[in-house]
């Protein structure tokens, strides 16, 4: 599977170690010296560690939201790390730094934005959400912050961290934020993190509904897309929902969107987005290590970090060189598979007496249930049902699977479900995220899997 790709790697690999010796052979100092035999025996030992892990790449995972980067990002980035350039500024790594600044703007195209936009890429979608909201503050001083309850849980770290008020909005049953429940926060907020893409369930919350609010209210719109943002290319799909709230996407002020999570490239990878160049001012340093050595912007300049990976931007690059970030070739097939594995998997529980599903999914996580065949139709005994399937699914030798568990507020379930008995708070269901292309071809697979993993709990009473 990526055996294959070695012997180009091994090319690529030469190519770099010709540019490397034109500058002349020299012998590496004797305390970083290793003979290939000893190398051999600890990456022995790792692949053995590393066989510790669950198999990401295969469609049987589909629990939470990870699979390993498209092999050209996995060697784009291997070969440029070998240089390893710094893209905190020019001098750092004058090409991995070009890179950046193209495929940047590509996925700037890609939302919408207009020329006139400041963005680079972030160690993650924690440090890039981060920056908007240190913006955020900046612009509105003193004003806090309001996101929905289904919001990532670091934006409430991240108010602390600035010392920003925060207000927790509360949600629809399907997780989308009520922007009726702003208003009461209107003198007290000055900004708005709208998630497309909860990392829950994947809902998207109603950017149309809230952009009109903030706008007419002086109030900061920051867009959470780390996870959702690629599917903006699915938006002039008919069966695609809520194509007027991704519509809205370019006027937002700010935007996050995670490379790492629907971009096919290894962690490390984040992107933030201004869509008015201004704000760059805040970012005003002056370290005496960075030599400015050129007109051009430096990317240092205008980021909260400083050193960050060349090679995150070259794995980005080679990839979008590869897979266009377009609507009908290269990324957007790819995302359209992923949402066709989720409405399929969901079908098949709906028509199932096995399982519910929570709702119908937006993106490509669904939320779903097992109905106890044993107990009673209470919001305890579904958790403990949950809990059962995720682990013997887990667990099984042969026909297994992997889901994660989620938690959610049981009054919200039972009111899409209005025969559950409430017993507890909160109740736990299962969740799969089916962030795989090759999902599409084995959701019915997974409901096979899911089916006999259902039976096998109900006779192990
Ligand atoms: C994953 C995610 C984050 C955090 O991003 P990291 O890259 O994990 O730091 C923030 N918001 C949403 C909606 C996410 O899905």
């Amino acid at each position: 599977m990526y055996a294959e790709y070695l012997e180009q790697l091994r090319e690529s690999l030469q190519k770099l170690e010709e540019w490397r010796s034109r500058y002349g052979d020299f012998t590496p100092h004797q305390t970083v010296q290793a003979d290939t035999g000893r190398i051999g025996e600890v990456l022995d030992r790792m692949m053995e560690r590393l066989q510790g892990n669950y198999p990401f790449h295969h469609p049987i995972y589909a629990g939470q939201m990870l699979k390993p980067p498209h092999p050209i990002a996995w060697m784009a980035y291997t070969l440029a790390m070998t240089i390893n350039p710094n893209n905190h500024a020019l001098d750092g790594g004058p090409p991995t730094s070009k890179m950046e600044k193209e495929t940047v703007h590509q996925l700037a195209g890609m939302l919408g934005l207009q020329d006139e936009y400041m963005g680079h890429l972030t160690g993650g979608g924690t440090m890039a959400n981060l920056e908007a909201l240190w913006v955020a503050r900046h612009e509105h001083p003193g004003r806090g912050i309001a996101f929905s309850d289904q919001a990532h849980y670091t934006h409430g770290r991240m108010g602390e961290l600035l010392q920003l008020p925060t207000y927790n909005v509360e949600s629809d049953v399907y997780g989308r934020m009520l922007p009726e429940r702003l208003n009461e926060l209107k003198d007290r907020v000055g900004t708005v993190v709208v998630t497309m893409g909860t990392t829950g369930l994947g809902s998207v919350d109603p950017l149309d509904d809230i952009m009109e609010w903030a706008r007419k209210n002086g109030i900061r719109v920051h867009v959470d897309a780390a996870y959702g943002g690629f599917f903006k290319l699915l938006e002039g799909d008919a069966e695609f929902p809520g194509s007027r709230h991704w519509a809205r996407i370019p006027e937002a002020d700010s935007l996050v969107i995670d490379p790492h999570k629907h971009g096919l490239q290894p962690y490390g990878c984040g992107c933030i987005l201004f869509s008015d160049p201004r704000v760059g001012a805040y970012y005003k340093h002056d370290s005496p290590y960075t030599y400015f050595s050129s007109e051009e912007l430096h990317l240092g300049e205008i980021s909260l970090e400083c050193s960050r990976a060349g090679a995150s931007a070259a794995g980005l690059w080679a990839t979008l060189q590869l897979l266009p970030l377009s609507e009908n070739e290269g990324f957007g097939p790819l995302l359209r598979a992923c949402r066709n594995a989720a409405v399929s998997l969901y079908s098949m529980v709906k028509e199932s007496d096995r399982y519910r599903p929570v709702q119908k999914p937006e993106l490509d996580i669904l939320g779903y249930f097992p109905v106890p065949f044993i107990g009673e139709f209470s919001t305890s005994n579904i958790s403990d049902w949950s809990k059962w399937i995720f682990e013997e699914g887990m667990n099984r030798e042969e026909e297994g699977f992997y889901a994660s568990l989620f938690q959610m507020d049981a009054q919200k379930l039972a009111r899409l479900h209005p025969d559950l008995e409430i017993d507890t708070d909160r109740v736990t269901v299962l969740r799969s995220v089916l962030m795989k292309p090759e999902h599409e071809n084995f959701a019915a697979d997974l409901y096979r899997r899911l089916e006999e993993v259902h039976q096998a709990c109900v006779e192990r009473f």
